[in-house]
């Protein structure tokens, strides 16, 4: 019987069981690390996102005084990415806080956060 399919690796054409995906398992092992890799690529580069908007939160977290919100301008000038976050706190309308770790803010007006530290 002739078959069409081709290896997911290497695209060669297979011949053989109709379930055959691969032609030999190095092409079944590398196309498996290859995803393996590229998965392990995009969590890293999250968490280096994560990371880098806890440090940017701390940071300007130091040196606010009393409490005071800050221009959220501040925070995108240094590289914040308000797209990546570890979780939210909405205890009501005025009280959403999303989090990166510890660190999280709210939003004050259209163009100023509070930042506050969770010391849990
Ligand atoms: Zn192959």
């Amino acid at each position: 019987m002739e078959t069409t399919k081709i290896c997911m690796y290497c695209a060669k054409r297979l011949s053989g069981r109709a379930d055959k995906k691969f032609c030999n398992s190095y092409c079944r092992s590398t196309h498996h690390n290859d995803l393996l890799g590229n998965k392990t690529n995009y969590m890293r580069q999250i968490n280096y996102l994560l990371q880098k908007n806890r440090r940017i939160l701390a940071t300007v977290f130091a040196t606010v005084e009393n409490k005071k919100a800050v221009p959220v301008n501040e925070l995108y000038l240094k590289g914040f990415s308000v797209n990546h976050f570890t979780h939210q706190l909405k205890t009501s309308k005025e009280n959403h806080y999303i989090y990166c770790y510890d660190y999280g803010y709210k939003m004050v007006g259209k163009s100023h956060v509070l930042i506050v530290q969770d010391c849990n």
